[in-house]
């Protein structure tokens, strides 16, 4: 089996701030073998894609561009109550959460609509309308690229977080995740109080008492696809920045400047501010810096309209300046910077 490794290849289509950033080589992968194959003959840098929705290019790639589209939905055991599946890393996201709906598999249907790669959900522990994937992993299988050979890493060696995992700390760079195990629910368990699901439901007429986890993930693609600007149109990467984990004592303090502060308390007594909120106190929705912008409807969304990131990353170091400079708080980057 021979795999194609392209020359100077554009990664334009493949990041969904449609950044004109080109790559030294550039190639595709669909199972473990060819991946083991490529790595093999690889001394250059290394980069792997999945949807591209979480990664901003700051220019050309030196070295190898590795698509992962590792296929497969499987599932590895069943019970009454639990079915236990296993998931090729390069299935898209949201093709999952259909599918796994369709079989009456639960669990995931809050997370639908998140654009991307069933391999990349676990680096920053996708999450969205109360829950997140650690709600749902068994365990993380991956390619060591120090000795080419599969590792497993169990929900707790994840050590998942708030957009976090160890994938994105001691573990960074070290791997190549290539399948996801995931356990989810033969009965439904619905999450309808984060966000507008329970007052979207009712004014669109549903039955609350009536409602099936097929209607939670209908409801979620409506909310998301009224709310969030569609990168095919307006490039973006989703929620740009963090939200800010604080104290309570700095909660307070910012309370006190801003009383209608949006925050959630968090189980080890932090409270998670929304970052969207305070970036539009500081009127940034809808502002626009060369060739960037904040959207107008979600000031955690920035477009890209231009075909580098440059623009797009003054913009965010000037939001983060003056949210820093009015109450001391430091937005965190969301998506990896390269
Ligand atoms: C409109 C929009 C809405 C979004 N909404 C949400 C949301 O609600 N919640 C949320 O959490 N995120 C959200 N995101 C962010 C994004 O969709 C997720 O983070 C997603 O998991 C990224 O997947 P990807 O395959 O596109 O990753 P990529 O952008 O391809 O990669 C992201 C990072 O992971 C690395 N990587 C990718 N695949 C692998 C792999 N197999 N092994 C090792 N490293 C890998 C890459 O090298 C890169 O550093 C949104 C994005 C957009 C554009």
């Amino acid at each position: 089996m021979s795999i194609t490794i392209a020359q100077d290849y554009s990664l334009r289509p493949f990041n969904t701030l449609a950044v004109a950033a080109r790559a030294a080589h550039f190639c595709k992968v669909q199972s473990v073998l060819e991946l083991q194959q490529v790595l093999a003959q690889n001394t250059d840098p290394l980069l792997i894609l999945g949807g591209g929705s979480n990664l901003v290019l700051t220019g050309d790639f030196p070295g190898l561009v590795i698509l992962n589209r590792i296929p497969g939905i499987e599932m590895l055991e069943q019970t009454a109550d639990q079915v236990l599946i296993r998931v090729g890393a390069g299935e898209i996201w949201d093709h999952l959460v259909e599918t796994c709906v369709a079989r009456g598999w639960f669990g995931l249907e809050n997370l639908s609509w998140i654009p991307g790669s069933v391999g990349a959900a676990p680096i920053q522990n996708i999450g969205a309308y109360g829950v997140e994937l650690k709600d749902v992993v068994e365990c993380v299988e991956t390619l060591y690229l120090e000795d080419l050979l599969p590792r497993t890493f169990s929900a707790r060696q994840c050590r998942f977080g708030y957009r976090d995992s160890v994938f994105k700390r001691s573990e960074q760079g070290r791997h190549i995740i290539t399948h996801v195990q995931l356990r989810l629910s033969r009965q439904p368990s619905l999450h309808l109080d984060y966000g507008e699901i329970r007052r979207c439901a009712e004014q669109w007429g549903y039955d609350i008492a009536q409602l099936t986890p097929l209607d939670v993930r209908q409801i979620i693609i409506r909310i998301r696809s009224a709310k969030l600007p569609d990168p095919a149109t307006a490039p973006n990467v989703g929620s740009f920045f963090k939200n800010p984990l604080v104290g309570a004592a700095d909660f307070e303090r910012i309370k006190a400047d801003a009383p209608g502060v949006v925050a959630y308390p968090q189980a080890d007594g932090t409270l998670k501010l929304a970052a969207g909120w305070l970036i539009d106190q500081l009127g940034w929705k809808g502002r626009r810096q060369g060739c960037a912008r904040v959207h107008d409807r979600q000031a955690l969304v920035l477009i890209n309209e231009g075909s580098s990131s440059h623009d797009l990353l003054e913009l965010a170091g000037n939001i983060q300046q003056a949210v820093l400079q009015r109450w001391g708080i430091e937005l965190e980057i969301e998506p990896s910077v390269v």
